[in-house]
């Protein structure tokens, strides 16, 4: 029983630090109609259209390219197998 709450409680918090981050994100470029509505970030990021197969946002997940964090993983790898 306790366990549930306990992870009720990881996921509350979770959620409250994801609204916080894209907060700060919104908040920066000055999207003030989801400053006043911040649940609403709960489940949609900031600067995300909101449509699922937007190609402008989801490129990477549309067109199957790999992510910025991707290349820069693949390419710090390259260098790794070079020095040694
Ligand atoms: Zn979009």
């Amino acid at each position: 029983m306790s366990d549930d709450r306990s992870k009720k409680a990881k996921r509350l918090h979770h959620t409250a630090n994801v609204i916080k981050k894209q907060m700060r994100i919104a908040k920066a470029f000055g999207l003030t109609h989801l400053l006043k509505q911040p649940h609403r970030l709960a489940k949609h990021h900031a600067l995300d259209c909101g449509n699922p197969k937007c190609q402008v946002c989801h490129s990477e997940k549309v067109f199957n390219k790999p992510t910025f964090q991707e290349k820069k993983f693949i390419q710090g790898h390259k260098t790794d197998s070079q020095n040694s």
